[in-house]
């Protein structure tokens, strides 16, 4: 099953097209997004009852979709969570996931601009998991069972703000206006031949810049959701960036960063892609 945010309203994605949920289940869900997760398996039930017909088959531009997950409690964010980044990153492998946030003003639909607040602006594409059940230290084994499904994610990170300091300010740094993308749509992890193996790929303006396979991750979806609940209940609709590939900018010699006009498409396999364009700030 596949849903999206459409200008605000909760909307299944069928191979016919949008359907809009409020209207489909008689006001019984939507039309907002984010509340759909509090009775997610109600709703997930229902959805797999529907058998189409009510999709308008129309597209809708881009600036009409929003992210999935709109509006979360508690956003989580992992980082050095694939071997390859944390070798860029001369660190080492860690023994515990590195656990931040994205204020949650940081977050925004899939497609649009991004305004660069400074010239230290880096790129991290990202699984991004979301939460459909609560959970309290639960083991990793039931982990996938608390997942409502997945979409795509960009961690936007400027680097400056993020490395300033007597110790880092993940949070701050990666918590700009719009410096967290999430869509376009978010997908439930049944439709997957694994879950826990897709590959992902950035480009900018073409040119791919990162490209790996969550295969890779150090802490999978499912281990995440047992070290975090481990300390932090886990809401329905809260939202866990799942950390990035090696491949962004800051880790290049020399240093690259993004500028002006350049665009950043984030793609993963079953989740389609999304971008943003670049632009300086007024
Ligand atoms: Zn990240």
């Amino acid at each position: 099953m596949r849903i999206t945010n459409i200008e605000g309203r909760l909307n299944l994605l069928t191979d016919d097209g949008f359907a809009d949920v409020a209207g489909l289940s008689r006001g019984r869900f939507g039309p907002g997004v984010q509340d759909v997760y509090r009775v997610w398996e109600d709703f997930r039930d229902w959805a797999r009852s529907y058998e189409g017909g009510d999709a308008d088959g129309a597209t809708r531009p881009d600036a009409a979709i929003g992210s999935p997950a709109p509006r979360p409690r508690q956003v989580f964010a992992i980082g050095l969570n694939y071997r390859d980044h944390a070798r860029e990153a001369n660190l080492p492998v860690p023994e515990q996931p590195p656990v931040f946030t994205k204020f949650p003003t940081s977050l925004t639909g899939p497609f649009g601009k991004l305004v660069l607040p400074s010239e230290h602006v880096d790129w991290e594409i990202e699984l991004v998991a979301v939460v459909g059940r609560l959970a309290k230290r639960v083991p990793a084994e039931d982990g996938w069972a608390h997942i409502a499904g997945l979409s795509i994610g960009q961690d936007y990170s400027e680097r400056r703000v993020q490395l300033a300091g007597p110790a880092p300010q993940f949070s701050l740094g990666k918590s700009f206006p719009g410096f967290g993308p999430i869509g376009p749509w978010l997908v439930t992890p049944d439709e997957f031949a694994d879950p826990d193996d897709l590959e992902l790929e950035c480009a900018i303006d073409g040119e791919s810049v990162q490209k790996g396979r969550t295969s890779s991750m150090i802490f999978g979806v499912p281990e995440l959701v047992a070290r975090l609940s481990a300390v932090t209940p886990l809401l329905p609709g809260d939202v866990i960036f799942t950390g990035t590939p090696a491949g962004v900018g800051g880790a290049r010699r020399p240093r690259r960063f993004l500028k002006p006009g350049e665009s950043v498409r984030s793609a993963i396999e079953g989740l389609g892609w999304m971008s943003q364009t670049c632009v300086a700030a007024e």
